[in-house]
């Protein structure tokens, strides 16, 4: 047996490429400049400005895995990752933007859409326009499958009717993706993915949900009335729908991990910062050992978060096998930012649990995470099934 020189070894999973690295700072620098300084009222306002999506596309994250033909950033989905993580550092709202936008939405283009609807669709989510989701119902959520929106074919045309619940983005969207099936007595195989964009007759965006956290991510029902769009807005095949959720979701779930693991770095930085800075029994509370356990145990579980994460991001660029992988990253990643937005709310005692101060904020954003883009159960459920079958 031959021993494998170091540089034929695979590098350590953490380590950066150059262009990764250069990626984090400068997503990292315009977090901290332009993001922080309005994460509380952008909580309180629930909403992200405009002004802000605006420089988020000047900075190039909006589009990281668009091709440069089409004015994108010409990334990696690790890329992309490695963008949701950093922007939620600071802001887990900004981070679901942009996650939608990229793993999500311009995933789906990339991947299904014809050569017109690229060409239109791509150059726009590059340079300007923001896009949405559009899965759920008020009646299926975990049962995706189940929804009721339906399409009917009308000459070159399909119409659309039915109301999509939950879908974030939906206030500053200009194109969204919606799934509605073609025969419901087809089930799953009559599903079928539009593009449906703001301001089509028929189309438009209901109320917006009072959340208890990531509120300045809008989340939005969508109301459609005998929308009418035309054949070419079909995204992928009539009745292979089911194919374009369950791929692009297997995919998004890493980025929602990517978020989560922001989040409880963020909790973890801020919670080390104030323990240093806190006073009681004549020390700072971080002399304490009872705290640098509770902190040495946080900083372990997101090693071990970021581990999972940046696995199933790089099996995802490698074209490896990686559902398992994503599925277990998506739910270890929630429990982890809960648990640790948790402790920050603890360790900071009184002022943790009061708005002057993020942790608070952040103990909110958390819980999400075991909820949207399949619940913890749901994740549970695609381990069980890839081991037991
Ligand atoms: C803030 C926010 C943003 C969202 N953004 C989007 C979006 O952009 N696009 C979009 O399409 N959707 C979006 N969603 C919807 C989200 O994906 C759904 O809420 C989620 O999939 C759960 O569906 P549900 O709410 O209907 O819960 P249900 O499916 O009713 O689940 C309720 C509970 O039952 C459990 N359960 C259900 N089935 C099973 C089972 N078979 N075995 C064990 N347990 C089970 C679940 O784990 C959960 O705990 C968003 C939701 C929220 C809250």
């Amino acid at each position: 047996m031959t021993i494998p020189t170091a540089d034929a070894l695979p590098g350590p999973l953490t380590a950066l490429t150059e262009d990764e690295r250069l990626l984090r700072n400068s997503v990292r620098e315009f977090a901290e400049a332009q993001i922080r300084p309005l994460v509380r009222e952008m909580d309180e306002h629930a909403k992200i400005p405009r002004s802000l999506i605006d420089r988020l596309f000047d900075l190039g994250v909006m589009g990281v895995e668009i091709p440069d033909a089409f004015g994108g950033g010409g990334g990696t989905f690790f890329h992309s990752v490695l963008v949701v993580e950093e922007l939620s550092r600071v802001d887990p709202s900004v981070g679901v933007l942009v996650d939608v936008q990229n793993t999500l939405v311009i995933n789906a283009v990339l991947r299904w859409g014809s050569q017109e609807l690229k060409a239109r669709l791509l150059p726009a989510l590059a340079s300007k326009q923001v896009g949405a989701y559009a899965l759920s119902e008020a009646g299926s959520g975990s049962d995706a499958f189940a929804l009721t929106t339906r399409a009917r074919e009308d000459g070159d045309s399909f119409v659309i009717d039915g109301r999509k619940l939950w879908i974030t983005n939906g206030n500053e969207a200009d194109f969204f993706i919606v799934f509605a099936t073609v025969n419901p007595e087809a089930g799953y195989r009559g599903i079928t993915a539009f593009i449906v964009e703001r301001g089509m007759a028929g189309f438009s965006v209901g109320k917006k949900e009072d959340k208890l956290g990531i509120r300045a991510s809008s989340t939005c029902e969508l109301l459609l009335e005998s929308c009418r769009v035309p054949k070419s807005a079909v995204l992928g095949e009539v009745g292979k729908g089911y194919k374009v959720a369950i791929e692009t979701l297997n995919e998004g779930r890493i980025g929602i991990g990517a978020q989560m693991l922001g989040l409880a770095v963020g909790a973890l930085e801020h919670t080390i910062k104030y323990t240093k800075e806190r006073r009681q029994f004549g020390k700072s509370i971080a002399d304490f050992q009872g705290v640098q356990f509770q902190i040495a145990r946080a900083a372990t579980d997101i090693e071990a978060a970021r581990l999972l994460i940046y696995n199933a991001a790089r099996l995802r660029d490698a074209r490896q096998p990686f559902l398992t992988e994503a599925a277990m990253c998506k739910i270890f990643s929630s429990e982890v930012a809960e648990r640790t937005a948790s402790l920050a709310v603890n360790l900071y005692g009184g002022y943790g649990f009061v708005k002057d101060y993020p942790v608070e904020k952040l103990y909110r954003d958390a819980k999400i995470g075991q909820i949207y883009e399949g619940t913890s159960n749901l994740q549970l459920q695609t381990i069980a099934k890839n081991l037991m079958s």
